[in-house]
């Protein structure tokens, strides 16, 4: 060992391992309620990550954990205007909503003046009050640096070894320069994929009991042609119909082997990437590249926007096994796992960013219960079923869409999607109403739409299209607060986002 290395020693009551968004403002937020935090990566900020786009549900359960914990230069990164103004040079996204296009193999896309073909789901009615794409090198890269100012003891480039202690945690850290040793009262594992703990404690991950099998590739492009731009070459009125600008959204062609995503952020770049059905396209031994382009040179109009963008080298193209996680046991006496950790399902409908951000609530709640062990076990316990409720739901809303998309019906899916619109347009009214906002994420845990969802999934396979249709706006109904199925434009929408509350 070389002499001049670093010591250090420290001793802390929490230490949240995985410095993504949720590992620092959950070590943020326990910092400032007087908690000794540490905040540890193996790797350094600005890194790449995955998972960008925000949405209504997502934006106020960062709002709500702004205003919770006094965390004034949060609140600006819950809408696209006090984004911008507030830090320009932290590069986002403007999303006005969600955008679906059927694209068949083979042949360019043509709008149909019935707009049977596609989808739009507005949420915000105006670009200063909207939802945000997310880059999540800048954003990550702020908050870990807001933890830091927080007096959260971070590092960075650090390889652990992990010890089990009766009373705590000890563990081993080392990076460049540095040898740490760390005790620990309470350990978050906010790792992600890499599930550091489930490992380490051999928790029982169990996917087999999800619906949903899907995988994905992904990369970055710089100058990516907007998407408005390529369907008015052929007709030049082709978005004069749609309720926002269609680039301005999280865009999800649809596809006969899955979807593919193009978020596209301010600075020209797109995160893009396909998300195919498992079941009927497993992971081969094709080399990554030669399956991108392939499943590419199908769709001509997708083969030529991405001819004439530049992928960045710095990210590459990526590509994941199988997507879905699931770990029933999210939490200990002396130990949690954030949501992305316990468990994922596909990014569709982009579910992720307000798993997490419930998931920093949770955990931070339970944990301030200090004084009360028997209130924090419980806290954790309810955090625990709340979030297995939620991933279960999440998985039979998409998977339900595959079902819909290997049938080759995008009517089914569009319906269908209106599951997840009937869902967070609810839960989006109910808490800005309520003052707990206790309730679980797309009604989970409303046992009356879990059943409603279960019957139109299981519908699917066996319905006509149009007795679907009216199928899914009937047992929908107590739920539709927004005019789904009846926009004044089929299958446009123009808003859906619940008006602002002064909370
Ligand atoms: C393909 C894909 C697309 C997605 N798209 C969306 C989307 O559009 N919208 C959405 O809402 N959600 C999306 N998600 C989900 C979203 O990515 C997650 O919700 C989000 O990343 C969770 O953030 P996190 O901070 O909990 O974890 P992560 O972002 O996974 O961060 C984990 C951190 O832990 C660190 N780490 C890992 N292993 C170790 C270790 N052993 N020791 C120390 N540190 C470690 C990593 O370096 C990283 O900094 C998507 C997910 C995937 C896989």
């Amino acid at each position: 060992m070389s002499a001049d290395r670093q010591q250090i020693e420290l001793e802390v009551d929490v230490l949240v391992v995985g410095s993504g968004f949720s590992g620092s403002l959950t070590a943020t937020i326990l910092q400032q309620h007087g908690f000794r935090t540490a905040l540890l990566d193996r790797t350094h900020h600005p890194r790449f990550a995955v998972g960008e786009s925000s949405t209504p549900t997502s934006n106020l359960l960062l709002r709500d954990l702004a205003l919770k914990h006094q965390l004034d230069w949060l609140l600006p990164f819950c809408k696209f205007g006090p984004w911008t103004s507030t830090y320009p040079e932290l590069v986002c996204g403007l999303k006005r909503g969600f955008g679906y296009v059927a694209q068949s193999a083979g042949r360019a896309f043509v709008p149909r003046a019935d707009h049977a073909n596609e989808l739009m789901v507005a949420a915000s009615a105006s670009d200063e009050t909207s939802d945000t794409q997310w880059l999540r090198s800048d954003i990550d890269g702020f908050l870990f640096e807001q933890a830091r100012k927080a007096g959260v003891q971070c590092y960075e480039d650090t390889a652990l070894e992990l010890l089990e202690q009766p009373t705590g945690w000890d563990f081993r850290g080392r990076s460049r320069e540095t040898d740490l040793k760390i005790r620990a009262a309470f350990l978050i594992d906010a790792t992600g994929s890499t599930e550091l703990l489930v490992k380490h404690l051999q928790l029982a991950a169990d996917a087999s009991q999800l619906q949903t099998r899907s995988r994905s590739l992904f990369g970055h492009f710089a100058g990516l042609p907007r998407w408005q731009d390529i369907i008015e070459e052929s007709q030049p009125l082709a978005s004069a119909r749609h309720p926002f600008r269609c680039d301005d959204a999280t865009l999800h062609h649809v596809l006969d082997e899955g979807w593919m995503w193009w978020i596209r952020f301010r600075n020209d770049v797109t995160s893009v990437g396909f998300v195919l059905d498992a079941e009927r396209f497993p992971l081969t031994d094709e080399p990554v590249e030669a399956e991108w382009s392939r499943i590419l040179a199908k769709y001509p109009q997708l083969n030529a926007a991405i001819a004439k963008a530049e992928r960045l080298e710095s990210i590459g193209l990526k590509r994941t096994p199988r997507l879905q996680r699931y770990v029933p046991e999210l939490a200990g006496r002396n130990w949690a796992l954030m949501p992305h950790t316990a468990g994922f399902i596909d990014p569709l409908h982009s579910t992720g960013i307000a798993m997490s951000l419930a998931g920093v609530d949770r955990i931070t709640t339970a944990l301030l219960c200090r004084d009360d062990q028997r209130q924090r076990v419980d806290l954790l316990k309810r955090y625990e079923e709340q979030t297995l409720t939620e991933l279960r739901l999440v998985d039979l809303i998409v998977s339900g869409a595959y079902r819909a998309i290997r049938q080759g019906s995008f009517r089914k899916f569009a319906a269908y999607a209106m599951t997840y619109f009937a869902a967070v347009t609810t839960w989006e009214r109910r808490q800005v109403q309520s003052l707990d906002g206790t309730s679980a994420l797309f009604l989970a845990d409303d046992s009356g739409f879990r059943e409603t969802v279960k019957t139109l999934h299981a519908l699917i396979e066996t319905a006509s299209e149009t007795d679907f249709e009216r199928q899914c706006e009937q047992s929908l109904r107590p739920y539709n607060h927004v005019g789904l199925f009846r926009p004044p434009e089929p299958n446009m929408y123009a808003a859906t986002a619940v008006p602002e509350s002064p909370r």
